[in-house]
C-alpha cells in the first residue's frame, strides 16, 4: 500500500491510500485536484473516509460519488454529504478492493463527531492532531479533546500520523515559546525548515510525543510555561491542556 498526499485549497492534504488500481480517499475537500490525480494515475476510487463535517474535508464528496459508485464512511452524528456508512467510533471497517482494515476512533473536540481511522501502521486524524499542534475546539470541550488525544497517545510510537493540514511551521513557532530548549523540538524545526514547503507529514507519533505541546501537558516544563503565561498555578494534564489551547487561540 502506498499513501500519497493530494494538496487541496491552501494547506489541506487529501490522503490517498492506493495500489496500482484502486484508491481510498480520506477527507476529499475538493473534487478537481483529486479527479485529476486519479486520472493521471489510472486509479479508481473505491471508498471515501471522512473525519468530520467541515467543508474543507467533505466538499468533493458529491462530485466523486456522482462519478463513482463507492461507500462513504463518516461520523453518524454529523451531516456528511453522500454518507452511506455512519460510524460512531469503535467499529472496524474493511475496504475489500484493497484488502485493508481500519479501526475507527471517536475523537470529539474539534467537532463532536470527529473520527480518526487507524490501520496499516497509519493514523488518519483529520483536524484532531496536527504536527506540533491540535485542532481548535469548535464544538467540543477541552476535556473531550484531552481524552481524544490520550486515545491517540496510546497508539504505538511508530504509528505514522497523517494530518489534514500543513500547519507545522507555525505550530513549531508556538511550541518553541513553551519549550525553547527541547532538543527534539529544535531538531524537528531544523528538519521542517529544510523541507522548504514540502509536506512535513506524515510524522511518527513518537516524534509528536517528544515535540507536540498538546501531547506534553503532563510535562513539568510545559505546565510551568503555561502557568507563567497566565500568571496562575495549573495542574498537569487537563488543566494545563486547556490553558495551552487557550494560549494558542489568543496568539
Ligand atoms: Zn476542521
Ligand atoms: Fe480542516
Amino acid at each position: 500500500m502506498r499513501v500519497t498526499a493530494i494538496p487541496a485549497f491552501r494547506d489541506n492534504y487529501v490522503w490517498a491510500l492506493h495500489d496500482d488500481r484502486s484508491a481510498i480517499l480520506v477527507d476529499p475537500g475538493e473534487a478537481a485536484p483529486i479527479l485529476a490525480w486519479l486520472d493521471s494515475h489510472h486509479l479508481k476510487p473505491v471508498a471515501i473516509l471522512v473525519t468530520h463535517h467541515h467543508a474543507d474535508h467533505v466538499g468533493g464528496i458529491r462530485e466523486l460519488a456522482a462519478r463513482h459508485d463507492l461507500p462513504v464512511y463518516g461520523p453518524a452524528r454529523e451531516s456528511i454529504p453522500g454518507r452511506t456508512h455512519p460510524l460512531a467510533g469503535g467499529e472496524t471497517i474493511n475496504i475489500e478492493a484493497l484488502g485493508l482494515g481500519f479501526q475507527v476512533l471517536a475523537t470529539p473536540g474539534h467537532t463532536l463527531g470527529h473520527l480518526c481511522y487507524v490501520g496499516q501502521g497509519a493514523l488518519f486524524c483529520g483536524d484532531t492532531l496536527f504536527s506540533c499542534g491540535c485542532g481548535r475546539l469548535f464544538e467540543g470541550t477541552p476535556a473531550q479533546m484531552h481524552a481524544s488525544l490520550a486515545r491517540i497517545k496510546a497508539l504505538p510510537g511508530n504509528t505514522l500520523v497523517y494530518c489534514a493540514h500543513e500547519y507545522t511551521l507555525e505550530n513549531i513557532d508556538f511550541a518553541l515559546e513553551l519549550e525553547p530548549d527541547n532538543p527534539a523540538l529544535l531538531l524537528r524545526f531544523e528538519e521542517v525548515r529544510a523541507l522548504r514547503g514540502k509536506p512535513s507529514v506524515p510524522v511518527s507519533l513518537s516524534t509528536e510525543l517528544a515535540t507536540n505541546p498538546f501531547l506534553r501537558c503532563e510535562e513539568a516544563l510545559v505546565v510551568v510555561a503555561a502557568a507563567q503565561h497566565f500568571g496562575t498555578p495549573l495542574q498537569p494534564g487537563l488543566e494545563a491542556f486547556a490553558a495551552v489551547r487557550r494560549w494558542r487561540d489568543e496568539r
